[in-house]
């Protein structure tokens, strides 16, 4: 007889029947499963641990992600088959965890498995999020946004049962730590991921995702960024801010003194690390706990800057945090002294004012607190990284050349494409082997099958396959497509430099084309996944204008069979593991010097999608690694655009003013449009194209709509494409969260592995 299988003999002991449980019985009972697995688990060791301090972490559905690292994925698949079964629609009953928002959250989930991969030292500090940012919906033409809970009595969260106690101006809270763990690849180590929570947190909001915004202790991790557009959104913004980092250093300083160590040799065994700056008061928060405890000022200023380590993660302002004193003073009046310290101490070093930390208006900057304060600092692509020292944060250069280096982003290839895409990992183990799966880089071998003509026809039939497992997924959910037209995908958060408004104007092209009689070679099918935030306008009224195209493409008879424009609601984690491998044509057209890295372009290469895009953050590096034949290019450059803001040289009007782009413009408030979507919405978009148009939409429009063009065109020549997606998958394994987490430990964390 088999004997039973360790997944097996933990599900049989708790009972449960594989043949007539629920699916979403199904679900918890492999999540307990799986927890009962890793429970004997050890942490990473190692002499300094890092503590990874991040608002955000979203790190997707974890059974599947959690079975391929404890190498019990094909275990667990063979398993539920035998009882007529299957993973994947089991997983579908998972709540997807909402403890993030986009890119920098996708971002500090990959390095988290990255860190327990290779085996680090290192955990994530965030808060336990109940309703996320929101679920959208957009069954009524427009985002409408409702509470996106995922806790239910059997999550993966663990109740640690210990608690720290926050003070706040007037009263305190405690902070109540949930771990959830993190399983390495195939190593034997499991990392956590510390997630605070207030002890009695509120109900959801009875309707949509307002609530009191002044009830700190009910709704302090209710949702991620909370509406800031009113002075009560922002101060919860900060103690939000603030009980977090209050906990996640108390924790540290408990760990540190359990182990034994001096608080004097805080920067040997910690490292603090700051991503983006909503945990900048990290910062004053150790600083205060340090002299609490004895320790001089300035010693403990110089412990801190060794133990610090900042990640600037966007030049754009609204992301460089700024608060007015005054917000500290109410919420941790505690902290005041020592940022006045951190500022006549960054004073001494620079007169230049533009590095002052506490400014002559009573803004504190949260950002310039980081650098001063942080043994390193990093940008996340190269191109971003050169704008940092060149212009944004030039007099911190100056001041400060030896803290400044760049780490390009990276995914996970065990997320992005072993778990999400399995025909393709199959396929690319067949041509060379499997160690691509512990090494990414070895991807390139594939460079050497570029005129295997058999392997070539394979790949195309696995995209093929994955175009319509996407159709009949989007069929599920009521959106019909044809799984043969070219999948042309943005998949992003919404956000006017992003430039989605591009990529609409380019479908009224289109439409315009169609109708004047000019089809395409072949049906193309515009894919758009994407949230605006709650009271971002012209974000909303992006998404209006995009499904009311959406549905005046469907309605036109004439259209509808060579063009078709849909938007998947509550694009999130799970929507993009749906949406990458089926991807033909991956869009990436943000305007240059704008978008920091990008990680969504790494995930679609991977999967064998070409990119469209300008050479802007990471995509300048992937231009380089593919070469000119496998990427298509257009727009200006980085350098130009900055030249343009600086000499206040853009005027949307005088590309309006070009007959075929007014054409464009204009059709935005023709009667089609008109009668499908609303007026108000509309013509404050229109408006805004002519008369602002700040992320510069319409500056590289012709030259996009041309280069789309050519794509188009040469996507007929299946043969030349299919290399050119082979060129792309062997080239993404520099992509890999692994190097660039070898590359953090290596320039800044310094984590010795165990005995080292
Ligand atoms: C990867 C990812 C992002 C980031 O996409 P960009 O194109 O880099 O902005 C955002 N949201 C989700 C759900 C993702 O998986």
């Amino acid at each position: 007889m088999r004997s039973q299988t360790d997944l097996e003999r933990v599900l049989t002991a708790r009972g449960v029947n594989l043949d007539t449980c629920s699916d979403r019985e199904l679900m918890y009972a492999l999540t307990a499963a799986v927890r009962q697995l890793q429970k004997p688990m050890d942490h990473a060791r190692g002499q300094r641990k890092l503590y990874y301090f991040s608002a955000e972490f979203l790190v997707g559905r974890l059974l599947r992600a959690n079975l391929i690292n404890l190498g019990l994925l094909e275990e667990a698949e063979r398993l539920l088959a035998a009882h007529g079964r299957s993973l994947a629609q089991v997983e579908d009953q998972e709540p997807e965890p909402s403890l993030g928002n986009g890119g920098l959250g996708r971002l500090a989930a990959c390095f988290l498995d990255s860190i327990a991969s290779l085996g680090l030292n290192g955990d994530g500090v965030g808060l336990n999020y109940h309703y996320g940012l929101f679920r959208q919906r957009l069954d009524t033409g427009r985002q409408t946004e409702e509470p996106d809970p995922w806790i239910g009595p059997e999550s993966w969260l663990l109740d640690t049962g210990l608690s720290y106690q926050v003070d706040f101006g007037g009263f305190s809270l405690n902070a109540r730590q949930y771990d959830l763990e993190i399983p390495g690849y195939e190593n034997g180590v499991c990392n956590r991921l510390h997630l605070f929570d207030v002890e009695r947190p509120a109900p959801p909001p009875a309707e949509g995702i307002r609530f009191d915004k002044t009830d700190i202790a009910g709704h302090l991790t209710a949702f991620l960024y909370p509406d800031d557009s009113d002075e009560a959104g922002r101060l919860l913004r900060v103690y939000q801010q603030y009980f977090m980092v209050s906990a996640g250093a108390q924790l540290l300083l408990r760990e540190l003194e359990e182990a034994g160590h001096s608080l004097l040799e805080l920067d040997r065994y910690a490292v603090v690390h700051i991503n983006d700056t909503h945990p900048s008061m990290v910062i004053p928060e150790l600083l205060r706990l340090l002299t609490s405890r004895g320790v001089e000022l300035e010693q403990a200023m110089d412990l801190v800057e060794r133990t610090c380590t900042y990640t600037n993660h966007t030049i754009l302002s609204e992301a460089l945090e700024k608060w007015p004193a005054s917000y500290l003073e109410q919420v941790a009046p505690q902290l005041l002294p020592f940022i006045r310290a951190l500022d006549q101490r960054a004073r001494r070093r620079s007169d230049d004012p533009r590095t002052a930390i506490w400014d002559e208006h009573n803004v504190i900057h949260m950002a310039h607190m980081d650098i001063h304060s942080s043994a390193k600092v990093n940008g996340v692509a190269e191109l971003h990284t050169e704008i940092l020292k060149n212009t944004e944060l030039h007099p911190f250069y100056v001041l400060y050349p030896e803290k400044f280096n760049n780490k390009t982003n990276g995914i996970t290839f065990r997320r992005w494409l072993m778990s999400c895409n399995p025909a393709l990992a199959g396929l690319i183990t067949q041509a060379i082997g499997p160690e691509w799966q512990r090494d990414a880089g070895l991807l390139e071998k594939l460079l050497e099958h570029k005129e295997d003509t058999a392997l070539l026809e394979r790949l195309l039939a696995v995209k093929e396959e994955n175009k319509g497992a996407l159709a009949r997924w989007l069929g599920s959910r009521g959106t019909e497509i044809d799984p043969h037209s070219v999948l042309d995908i943005q998949i992003k958060r919404l956000h006017q430099y992003k430039r989605q408004q591009m990529n609409a104007l380019y479908a009224i092209w289109k439409y315009v084309q169609i109708k004047e009689g000019h089809t395409p070679p072949r049906p193309v099918t515009m894919v758009f996944g994407a949230k605006a935030a709650p009271a971002y306008t012209l974000a909303k009224d992006t998404i209006h204008l995009l499904l009311c195209l959406g549905k005046l493409i469907e309605r036109d008879p004439q259209v509808s069979p060579w063009l078709k424009l849909v938007m998947v609601e509550n694009y999130n984690v799970s929507a993009a593991e749906r949406l990458v491998p089926a991807c033909d044509i991956s869009e990436q057209i943000s305007l240059a010097s704008k978008e920091a890295s990008g990680t969504g372009n790494m995930k679609l290469m991977a999967n064998g999608a070409v990119t469209l895009g300008t050479l802007d953050g990471a995509n300048v590096e992937i231009a380089r690694l593919v070469g000119e034949g496998n990427i298509y290019l257009f727009g200006r450059s980085a350098d130009e655009v900055i030249a343009l803001y600086r000499d206040n040289a853009y005027r949307s009007s005088d590309y309006w003013q070009k007959p075929e782009l007014e054409r464009l413009v204009d059709f935005i408030l023709s009667p089609e449009l008109l009668t499908i979507g609303d007026a108000g919405c509309l013509s404050r978009l229109y408006k805004d194209f002519i008369a602002k148009d700040y992320f510069m939409a319409l500056l590289d429009l012709e030259d996009y709509i041309a280069v789309k063009e050519r794509c188009l065109a040469e996507y007929e020549d299946r043969a030349a494409w299919s290399r050119k997606m082979l060129v792309n998958i062997a080239r993404s394994g520099f992509f890999s969260s692994d190097r660039t987490i070898m590359e953090y430990n290596r320039d800044i964390w310094h984590l010795t592995p165990d005995g080292a």
